[in-house]
Order: structure tokens, then sequence, then C-alpha cells
């Protein structure tokens, strides 16, 4: 029997991955290794069309700014000796001189002593002058003479030349960003073209047969194409020119066309997508012949983010990002972003990174470099980053989420109340006026509305009612939205608020049974009803919901012994049942309504959930606060949740 023919053992197949795996920070050294050092291109551009660019070269200062002795204020160049013992009470007489300097005037006549010479600010001090008189501080005496009633010390109201910029001086240092600032500073000293880097053009490209763009028809089955624009976006942010080429199909040939056109017009080549198993070997023999060294990092100890291709093809880097958007994200910020700007000739970016405190721990896997998205809130000593959506694949905590952190690999665990720097996603922290963490529901989106049109930023961290009671707690929220029912005493919420929080009555939401309308099984019965046919019929499939979900308890009352078919299948969130009905997933499950309405489902209602707010009552007195009280107790915000379905407590 031949070798090849022998089943390869589980413990080569293991070994074999371990060796191809680095460490983030050996993919890291080797990428920067196969690209730099190399020259950044530059290209000419008048200063009109300089802007957002970065300076290809550093700049020194042509001329002194100003160019001469300049006068601040309008009144009388003098000699300070002559004024020296000037008073109200005592004015000191002087010759005016037969000049006025205005500004673009230049002197001509000196100030001798005993003499002034009226002058505009703005206008070049006379010889002889070394300080200037304000006018108010004056007094004319006929038309050849005036009093000064203020003494002047020497350089009193002067700006020396060279005292804004010096000839000579470095001006602005290669790799600075132009903005107003920089084009204020060379326009002082009369630059009218700089020397800036050119961007690198950066093709972007997705992959997958899933993908469609969006403002097309979603097929089943289908996704919208995320990491295209966020890739497009993010290049563009980070000095590059983004061009994006699309969603191409996982198909070897087309994909090869495309990543040979977009290297032969960019610099660079960033896909997304296809680097799962199986998929990961199209990208990876076709970058092999795409040109000299090829594959750098295939497989690089990150979580999320595993996946991640880094590859130079004749000195241009081919970067495939893995296929969910948020590790596509972190990898591009972390790995991608510093080498981009390198090309660039942008120094890295020191403000997309602060220091927070993160309240609580986080278990991290050993011997893989983790990334975790945060939201960030203004605590009481500093930024506080609250961890969000763990999941690879969750771009739920997207939208409220400012950045990540990263937790070495040698580490099984970022221990609670330890400092992290973390990566913004956009270069401003936002701290918000309002934060609310606990439980989300769509009803307050519609109570917030009024404070996002106030100008108020309003921050809502979903981490369930048991989460946003201990962040309340710990004084990191102002709000903490719970349902939480209590079976000893039959009620809702009161039972588990703590020393410091107080009640704040939300709203109402019936829940209910939600199924396909027109099931015979469901129209027209009651809850209990309902249960019964569905256990009647062996074909009927349910979905659950999680564990320690107040519906959960509401499910379990009703089915009692009985474990039905779709028992185990037990997502998160309201949303996700009506979606598994919807969707012929599943035949039945418990909702609240105003999502079965939105799903257009059939809903028989059964009990209603008390939806309420801890608030802390140290932060009671803040106008967010107060602007959210105010909100939930108006008459629009009344209404609007009544017209969502829900009913106001
Ligand atoms: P892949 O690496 O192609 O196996 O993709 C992994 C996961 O990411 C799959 O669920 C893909 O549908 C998803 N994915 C890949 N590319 C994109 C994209 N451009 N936008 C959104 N999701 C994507
Ligand atoms: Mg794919």
């Amino acid at each position: 029997m031949s070798n090849a023919n022998q089943p390869i053992s589980r413990d080569s197949v293991e070994q074999d991955q371990f060796l191809s795996t680095l460490s983030r920070e050996d993919a890291l050294a080797r990428f920067e290794a196969a690209l730099f050092p190399r020259a950044v291109p530059s290209e000419p551009r008048a200063l009109a069309d300089a802007l957002g660019y970065a300076l290809a070269e550093d700049i020194v200062a042509p001329i002194d700014v100003p160019p001469f002795d300049r006068a601040n204020v309008d009144g009388f160049a003098v000699r300070s000796a002559d004024v020296a013992a000037a008073s109200v009470a005592r004015p000191v007489r002087v010759l005016l001189n037969d000049e006025v300097i205005a500004c673009g005037t230049a002197p001509v006549r000196p100030v001798l002593s005993g003499t002034v010479t009226s002058i505009a600010t703005g206008g070049p001090v006379p010889r002889g002058a070394d300080a200037v008189i304000m006018v108010e501080h004056t007094q004319p005496v006929g038309h050849r003479a005036i009093e000064i009633r203020r003494a002047a010390s020497p350089g009193q109201f002067i700006s020396y030349a060279g005292s804004d910029i010096a000839r000579g001086e470095a001006l602005l240092r290669a790799g600075t960003l132009i903005g107003s600032r920089e084009i204020g500073m060379l326009a002082a000293c009369g630059i009218a073209q700089v020397s800036v880097a050119r961007r690198p053009r950066v093709a972007v490209i997705s992959t997958g047969d899933e993908l469609v763009q969006p403002g097309e028809m979603l097929r089943p089955a289908a996704i919208y194409d995320t990491n295209g624009a966020i890739v497009t976006a993010a290049v563009s942010e980070n000095g590059g020119e983004a061009v994006f080429l699309g969603a191409v199909p996982d198909d070897e040939e087309e994909l090869e066309a495309e990543m040979r056109a977009a290297l032969q017009t960019c610099d660079m080549l960033v896909l997304s997508g296809g680097t799962s198993k199986g998929a990961g070997d199209l990208s990876h023999r076709i970058i092999a012949r795409l040109g000299q060294p090829g594959m750098i990092a295939h497989g690089i100890a990150l979580k999320p983010g595993k996946p991640l291709c880094l590859a130079v093809c004749d000195g241009k880097p081919v970067v495939i990002l893995p296929g969910f958007p948020t590790s596509a994200m972190f990898t591009f910020h972390d790995m991608i972003v510093p080498v981009l700007r390198r090309i660039a000739g942008l120094p890295p970016r020191s403000d997309a990174k602060v220091t927070a405190k993160v309240p609580v721990r986080i278990a991290s896997e050993l011997g893989r470099t983790e990334f975790v998205m945060v939201s960030l809130v203004e605590g009481a000593d500093g930024l506080i980053a609250y961890p969000s959506g763990k999941g690879s694949g969750a771009i739920t905590s997207f939208a409220q989420a400012d950045g990540f952190l990263k937790i070495d690999a040698l580490a099984d665990q970022l221990p609670a109340h330890s400092e992290a720097e973390v990566t913004l996603f956009t270069p401003h922290v936002r701290v918000p006026d309002l934060v609310i963490v606990g439980s989300h529901c769509t009803g307050l989106d519609l109570v917030t509305a009024p404070l996002a049109r106030a100008g108020l930023m309003v921050r809502s961290i979903a981490v369930g009612s048991l989460g946003g009671l201990a962040a309340a707690r710990r004084g990191e929220c102002d709000l903490a939205p719970i349902h939480l029912f209590d079976e000893a005493t039959e009620s809702y919420n009161a039972p588990f608020l703590m020393a410091g929080l107080e009640l704040v009555p939300g709203w109402r939401r019936m829940q209910g049974i939600v199924f396909r309308s027109g099931d015979t099984r469901f129209e027209g019965v009651s809850a209990e009803g309902a249960v019964r046919a569905a256990l009647a019929d062996a074909s009927c499939i349910m979905v659950n919901r999680n564990q320690g979900a107040g519906t959960r308890i509401l499910i379990d009352r009703l089915l009692g012994e009985a474990r039905p078919d779709g028992y185990w299948n037990q997502p998160r969130s309201h949303n996700a049942v009506a979606a598994a009905v919807a969707q012929h997933r599943a035949d039945w499950g418990m909702t609240i309504a105003p999502v079965a309405h939105a799903a257009g489902l059939g809903f028989i209602p059964l009990a209603e959930e008390h939806y309420d707010f801890a608030l802390v009552t140290a932060r009671k007195q803040r106008p967010a606060v107060q602007a959210f009280l105010q909100a939930l107790a108006s008459e629009e915000g009344r209404a609007a949740l009544q017209q969502a379905g829900f009913r106001k407590a």
C-alpha cells in the first residue's frame, strides 16, 4: 500500500495547522519586512488642492512671519524711554511726525527722541521706535503734538519679525496631514505649491456567491455586501484612494481575472471573504500565481480573524480579510491600516487610540490575540469601555460600538477593572449624554427620539436585564431597562432593585403566541388551545427562547413536561422568534405583539410583560436623564408607544 493512500492521522493535520498559524506579531513583522522600506511616491499640488493630503517632504519656512516688526494696535509708535514717566496726572507732550503708517505702508521717517508717528494695526514699526501706545491713551494738542497719558514698556504692542514663524524653522514635517491650519501656515509663508504623498490606489473586492450590493433586491439566502462599503470607506479614511470593484462570485477563473486587472491599475488589493476552509485554497492558489514572493501569512492566531491572509505580489500588498464584517473590521484596523498609512506616507494614527477602564472580566482564548468590540461611556474618572457582541458574526453591537480592544495572545483573560487601549473605528470619541444599559426594546427608540432631535446623544447598550442592573449598581449608566419576573412574588422588576436605584415605570409589552396567519391550528384559539393543537401535531415545530428570558418562563408554564420538536432552538431575541416563524423554520413561538405585527404574523395575546427602568438615583438630576423622564412622561411618547403596540405603564 502506498503512503498516499494512507489516511492522514489526526495528529499530523493538527500539527500542520499549528505550523502554518503565525502569531499576530510574527505575521505583521514578515508582512512589513516584505514591503518596507519603500519610497513614498509624491506629486506636486497647488495649495488649494492639497487639503487632506500628507506632505511628502519637510517644509522649512522661507521667510519670517511677520516679515517686519508689526504694530498690534492703532496708536503711536514711540520710544519707550520718552514716555516712561507718563500718566494721566502727568501726561508727556511729544511732537507728531509728519507721517501716517497705514497697513501696507513702509515708514520713511525715523522716530527721534521726543517724537511719535501715527501707526495703524498691522503697520511696520519705524526706525527708532520700540513700543506702541494705544490711541485711547493719548490726547491731541493742536495737530502737531499729542499728550501721552500712559507709560509703555519696551516692546509693548509689537509683534517682532519672525515671532509667528521664523525663517529657517522646520515649519511642517513630512507626513503631516494638510488641514486648514497647515494651509494657513503655508499661505503665510507665501508657499503656493507643495509636494504631497500620492494616495495609493487600493482596489477593494468582495467575494461570495451570496453577496448583493446595497440598493439591489435581496434574494432568498443572500446578504448585503457589507465589507465592500466598510473597507472602501476605511481605505479613504486612512490615506488611500479606494477603487471598489464590486463582489465577485466564488469562481477561480473569474476571481483571478478580477485580481489581475486590479493589480494592473492599483498599488494594493484588499479582498474579503472566501478565506474559510475550502474556498480559502482558491485565493491561496491564485495568489501563488500573481507575483513574488506571494503568500506571507495564511492563518494568523487572531480571534476573530484567524483566516486573514497577507501576501505581497511583485511589491504590491494583497490582503484577504475574513468574511464576517466585524472580523474584517478588526483585522483591517489593527493590521492593515498601519501598513496602508505607511505606504500613503502618513504617520501612525495616534488620534484613533484612547485608554479606558474595562469594568468586567473578559475571558480570552490562550494563544490567540483576541479582539473585543467595545462601547465607550464617560465614567466618574475617565472613559469606561463596555465589551459587546463577542460572536464574530454579530453586527448587532456594531452600531453602538466605538472601537475595539486587544487581549494579548499570552493572556487567558482581561481582569475586571483593567486599563485597556481602545482602537477607535472613527477618530473621535463620541461621549454620550445619556447611557442606557440593559435589555433592548424597539420602544426605547421611540421614547429617545426627541432627545436625539434636541442634539443629545443617547447610547443604549444591550446586555440583558441582569447585565443592566449590574452596570447600574456600578454607576456606569443612567438607566437600566429591565423586564425581570420574580416567581416568588409573581411580580415584575421591583423585587430586583438594590440600594441607590429607583424604579421608573416604562411600558407593557403584550406577549403571546406567534404563528403564520391562516394556520388553522392556531387561528382563533386561546394560547392554551394553541399549545394543545401544536402538541397534538407531531409535524409542528416550535421555536423557544433562551433560559433566563421572562418569555421562556411563560413558554415553560404552557408546555409543562412536554418537549416538542424545536424546543432546543433557543434564540435570544423577540425578533429571532418572529423571523423563525416567518421563514417557516418553525410554526409557532412566543414573542411580543409589536414584533409579531411588524413581521406580518398572527398573534394570540397571553400576558403582559413589564418593561421598566432602574434609574441610578445619583444621576437623576443630569439634564439628559431629566430630558428622558420628560420624554417618557410626554403625550408624544405615550402616543408613539401605543402606535407601535406598547401600552404605557
Ligand atoms: P467566507 O470567508 O467567505 O467563508 O465568509 C464568512 C462569512 O462572512 C459568511 O457568512 C459570509 O456570508 C460572510 N461574508 C463574506 N463576505 C461578506 C461581505 N462582503 N459582507 C457581508 N458578509 C460577508
Ligand atoms: Mg464567501
